[in-house]
């Protein structure tokens, strides 16, 4: 049995011929496995979905109640059967919800882990180590230079400079689903109590996670705040409308964005970043390599992102590797920046 008897990459994604599924599948099909609810992984209109309960309802609250033909929930931990494929979902550590999907036929078990992140993020549950044969990694962040460093200290920073304009008013641009929520839960841990203005675009998604048990304190709507009353506060908005004309309702704004990218100084530079925060939902270099690793897996598929130096990396180590070369995964950050937030400006 060779793993690709089991999964193999096609251009609509990763298929379970067997199974007759697709995990993260970039085009309609019969029946997907979704790893987690950022658009590039969750499309609707497919046919049956199994997923997390907590991709389903942010898949619910993102297309509608018909996203999916049906749709089925699944646990952490817990195994289904479909069609003598055994298949369990694992905590990935990237945004509520988010799970890495192991798939095992006769003894050979391989893991699919979407996207993920080996550090603690307050708003979901830690990545597990799933030990297997064949691990399938993304690669977003997958050069050494990248190195997100701790999102404490980003953390630390944007507070400083909070304290060193009170005049100002601090617009932190974050991705809608996860990103946000972080970054207000990290405000928190930090011991900021003050409340945290949201765009409108995060509104629904952040209800949900504080409807999830998620405590992200006091929360105002922009819509509802004059112009003085923000100054000296921070809001968090899609990193699209740091550059919009929403802005303008805001005493001097300061723009600042969390993402890993922003340890390339020129992308911040070029997006009119003031004050770029290294804070990722993704692992760094360092997180990928010390998993891949950890796994034990003996061969290794990249996909989604900087393919080549991992591939690399994998067979100076001995370990067999290859790239998965499928189309139509972005990274979230990138993707909010340039097409912007899609949602209503408020
Ligand atoms: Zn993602
Ligand atoms: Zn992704």
């Amino acid at each position: 049995m060779r793993p690709e008897d089991i999964l193999v990459p096609t251009p609509a994604g990763l298929c379970c011929k067997r199974g007759g599924f697709h995990i993260d599948p970039t085009r309609v099909v019969e029946r997907a496995l979704i790893t987690h609810a950022h658009s590039d992984h969750a499309r609707p209109g497919h046919g049956e979905v199994l997923a997390t309960q907590e991709t389903l309802d942010l898949m619910r609250l993102r297309y509608g109640d018909n996203f999916a033909g049906s749709a089925q929930s699944i646990r952490y931990g817990e195994s289904v059967a479909i069609d003598g494929v055994t298949v369990t979902f694992h905590p990935a550590g990237h945004v509520l919800g988010s799970a890495q999907i192991a798939v095992v036929a006769d003894g050979l078990r391989i893991v699919a882990s979407g996207d993920y992140k080996d550090v603690r993020d307050p708003t979901c549950a830690p990545f597990a180590l799933v030990p297997c044969d064949v691990f399938i990694t993304e690669a977003t962040f997958a050069l050494p230079v990248f190195r997100h460093g701790d999102p404490d200290g980003e953390i630390a920073k944007l507070l400083r400079s909070v304290a060193l304009f009170p005049e100002r008013a601090h617009l932190v641009g974050a991705y809608s689903l996860g990103k946000a929520q972080r970054v207000i839960a990290l405000l928190r841990k930090a011991g900021y109590a003050a409340p945290i203005y949201l765009h409108g675009a995060m509104e629904k998604i952040t209800d949900y996670y504080v409807a999830r048990g998620i405590d992200l304190g006091e929360l105002r709507l922009v819509r509802g705040a004059g112009k003085a009353d923000l100054a000296g506060t921070i809001t968090i908005c899609p990193p699209s409308a740091l550059n919009d004309l929403w802005t303008r309702r805001f005493p001097e704004p300061l723009a600042a964005f969390a993402s890993g990218w922003m340890r390339v100084r020129a992308r911040a530079r070029q997006q009119g970043v003031t004050l770029p925060l290294v804070i990722s939902d993704h692992a760094d270099w360092e997180g990928l390599t010390a998993t891949i690793a950890a796994t034990g897996a003996g061969e290794i598929w990249v996909t989604h992102g900087q393919e080549d130096a991992l591939v690399h990396w994998c067979t100076t180590r001995g370990l067999k590797a290859r790239p998965l070369d499928i189309v139509g995964y972005g990274d979230e950050d990138e993707t909010d920046a340039t097409t912007g937030s899609g949602e209503e400006a408020s």
